[in-house]
């Protein structure tokens, strides 16, 4: 039996200051009191807008023209949305229900952006009818999209999804070969199609991978031209790297890390790189300042006049919420705790992926620092019977033993935390999310239509 030996260093998140100034004011109970105890997920427009802004300016700034699409899947809260139709903003969706909720939220078709492997007809159907933009990724879904677009009369706007050199067996993507020849169809497929340019996504977090493709992928722009293609854009995709945690912290844990930090051993073998220089919309800068054959990148984009586009998720949602968990128990186990909150570890989706959300939880007590309170150090679980409705396996360190009556807190949990893999598992409501504005709030409704900005 593994028994926890040792304290693992902390983690503290950083966070925008609205965070900690909510939850010392009495907002956060009475939020929780109104939602009936919990859990709920407390989200941050404001926040959210800041970072689209960094993200448009990191363009300007380098006089690059270029729309900053929102990836979606990341957060499904309406909230967001209505960020997303400022200029040069728009949302990426990968599904009808997705495309229907940002139409429906008042971005228009030409801001979205349709990717996703094979989309099924239906999709592109509603895509082509709202003048969308396209990032095809297969020959036969170029044919379907020309089929489409000739039967309502349109032209689709197609961006042709190119498979990095970097990752030769991803299933998303044109090969070099298949390329080739889809550059020709379009030719062929006369008005039904305009190839308005190419995209990639790529894994990791590199400034400088995604400036050498997109070097590429001007070259590709070129090619398209001769053929007679208006070609003028490239999509980047998303990946911009968000930092949760500082460089020291980070770096201290990840020199030691130990079997003996985790609850029953369970050191996660990869984990998201809670920290990472540049981020956010320093990354873009880094991207669009890198030298490619002794130009920067943005300098070429300017020479070809070609836009940029970009669809980060993760980035745009970095400090723009986080999770609150009432606290239902706390036992005791061999030389720590585990503490059992009320909601399922799905709603901290890091760790269904044999992963770990690390940034340290933060206790609110009931009634405040208490006499006698004494750090502890504890793993902390979801509500149901399954053994691993785990939402930290790390024995984190807490000023007080929790309580029932205390709330947990997960910071910065928009990201791809709080609704990625929610499910109505024991039958239980999906957590409320709470849009915070200054010292107002409401819960999320799908379409914020009574409340015209
Ligand atoms: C998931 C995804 C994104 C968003 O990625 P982030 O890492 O959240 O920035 C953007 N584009 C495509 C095609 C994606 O699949």
């Amino acid at each position: 039996m593994v028994v926890t030996t040792a304290l693992s260093p902390p983690l503290p998140a950083i966070e925008r200051p609205w965070a900690p100034r909510l939850r010392g004011t009495p907002l956060l109970r009475e939020i929780a009191h109104a939602v009936g105890g919990g859990p709920f997920h407390v989200i941050h427009p404001a926040t959210f807008a800041e970072n689209l802004a960094a993200v448009v300016g990191a363009l300007a700034a380098e006089d690059v023209p270029g729309v900053v699409y929102y990836g979606k899947k990341a957060n499904k809260a309406a909230a967001w949305l209505r960020e997303c139709t400022r200029p040069a903003t728009g949302v990426d969706v990968a599904s009808v229900p997705e495309l229907v909720h940002a139409l429906g939220n008042g971005v228009r078709g030409e801001a979205i952006g349709v990717t996703g492997a094979a989309k099924s007809d239906g999709l592109l159907w509603l895509a082509l009818r709202h003048h969308c933009l396209l990032a095809v990724d297969a020959a036969d879904e170029l044919e379907r999209v020309a089929a489409q677009a000739r039967g309502l009369g349109v032209t689709a706007d197609v961006l042709l999804r190119v498979r990095p050199p970097s990752a030769p067996t991803s299933r998303f993507g044109f090969s070099p070969v298949d390329l080739t020849a889809a550059l020709g169809r379009c030719a062929d497929l006369g008005d039904s199609v305009a190839l308005r340019g190419f995209s990639f996504h790529l894994d990791g977090y590199d400034p400088v991978a995604r400036a050498e493709l997109a070097a590429q992928l001007i070259q590709l722009c070129h090619q398209a031209r001769a053929l007679g293609h208006p070609a003028s854009k490239i999509n980047v995709g998303g990946g911009i790297a968000v930092s949760y945690v500082t460089h020291e912290d980070w770096h201290r844990f990840q020199e030691n890390k130990d079997d003996s930090w985790f609850h029953s051993g369970r050191n996660p073998l990869r984990t998201y790189p809670y920290h990472q220089s540049p981020a956010g919309a320093a990354m873009v800068t880094a991207m669009l300042r890198h030298d490619t054959d002794g130009v920067p990148l943005a300098g070429r984009l300017r020479d070809a006049g070609i836009e940029l586009l970009l669809e980060p998720g993760r980035a745009l949602l970095d400090g723009a919420g986080f999770s609150v968990f009432p606290v239902q128990g706390c036992k005791d186990s061999g030389d720590h705790l585990v503490t059992t909150v009320a909601g399922l570890s799905m709603s901290l989706s890091e760790q269904w992926k044999a992963s770990e959300f690390l940034p340290d939880p933060i206790l609110v007590r009931a009634g405040g620092p208490q006499v006698g309170d004494a750090p502890v150090r504890t793993a902390v679980a979801g509500s149901s019977c399954l053994e691993y409705d785990v939402l930290t396996w790390r024995a984190v360190r807490l000023p007080a033993r929790p309580a029932a009556g205390d709330l947990l807190v997960y910071p910065n949990t928009a990201g791809y935390q709080m609704d990625k893999n929610e499910s109505g598992f024991h039958q239980l409501p999906l957590p409320p999310k709470v849009v915070v504005a200054g010292d107002r709030w409401h819960i999320d409704a799908d379409y914020a239509i009574q409340e015209i900005p």
